[in-house]
């Protein structure tokens, strides 16, 4: 069942998070499909503007729509992810997002302010939330790269402002995570000091933590046992840091890398052990296993396992 991300929000906050997983191809639409509706656990369906290109939006959406079909309690919202004006207003024309979000975090405060908000006027008229995000995440995301020093932390004393002025229904923000698979190699992690501030300007209000995958050390190990060649520093946020922040206010966190990292593992591990072998379909298989497995993981961690059923829909 497709649900707006506001029952999500509303039922979720300071309690547990809603994960929002970035979708490319089939066999993660069917693992989470099949993890959804196997924990009764809500969750957020997203692509971002790469995504979309890599094949088409209405593939995308044609594979969450039959995946609803073919696991009909699966209970979720679905989102564009980072985009820009032209990707959210195509969202919000197709009439099949519950959720866009505008990324204008690179630009001034006022810059950012007002492109947000016309993306709010014409989302709101249609029934469809906006995220917005302040602060500049580093790393890599699609065909964006960040480097540490043109990040910068959101500024607690200006969400209050830029909320208010936006009217956007949620707020992505920068206190320390990044996008792709080297998320700390700063070394300090989440600063829950700034996440506290925001929480206490905007109480209530739904914030969103990009850049929340895990980078499982053993994952990395392992694709780099078969012949991959990934920094051994590559780090992600720890489940304690996780749970941390849900306490602050943080309802949605984005989950991008790991996907791809158990791909690399899956699909590398399996042509190192069967070399004579070619069909698509069994390492296929697994991974679709092992999506379902990393999602199962994840409610629990998240706490939104067994949550559908108190949500009021
Ligand atoms: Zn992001």
């Amino acid at each position: 069942m497709i649900v707006s991300p506001k029952i999500f929000y509303t039922h979720c906050y300071g309690k547990y998070a809603i994960p929002a997983i970035n979708i490319f191809t089939l066999e993660q639409v069917i693992g989470l499909f099949r993890a959804g509706q196997k924990a009764n656990a809500p969750f957020i369906v997203q692509m971002t503007p790469v995504a979309r290109n890599y094949t088409h939006q209405d593939m995308l959406l044609g594979m969450i729509k039959a995946a609803s079909k073919i696991y009909p309690k699966a209970t979720f919202a679905i989102h564009l992810d980072h985009g820009n004006e032209a990707h959210a207003f195509d969202a919000i024309a197709s009439n099949s997002f519950n959720s866009v979000m505008i990324d204008a975090s690179h630009d001034p405060f006022e810059k950012n302010v007002e492109r947000t908000r016309a993306v709010v006027i014409k989302a709101h008229k249609n029934n469809v939330l906006v995220e917005a995000e302040l602060g500049v995440l580093s790393g890599v995301e699609d065909d964006l790269s960040i480097d540490e020093k043109s990040a910068r932390y959101t500024q607690p004393s200006e969400v209050e402002q830029f909320v208010k002025k936006t009217q956007c229904d949620s707020l992505a923000v920068a206190v320390g995570t990044s996008h792709g698979a080297y998320k700390f190699s700063g070394g300090q992690g989440i600063q829950f000091q700034i996440l506290q501030d925001i929480q206490h300007r905007i109480p209530y209000f739904p914030i969103v933590l990009h850049g929340g995958s895990a980078v499982n050390e053993a994952e990395i190990k392992r694709i780099n046992k078969n012949g991959g060649r990934l920094n051994s520093s590559a780090l992600g946020v720890s489940s304690d840091e996780i749970t941390e922040a849900i306490k602050y206010g943080v309802c949605k966190i984005n989950i991008a890398t790991d996907l791809r990292l158990i791909w690399a593992r899956v699909h590398r591990e399996f042509f190192n052990d069967n070399p004579e072998l070619f069909d698509p379909i069994i390492p296929g298989k697994s991974y679709m296993e092992a999506c379902e497995t990393f999602m199962l993981e994840k409610f629990e961690l998240l706490g939104a396992t067994g949550k559908v059923s108190q949500l009021k829909i």
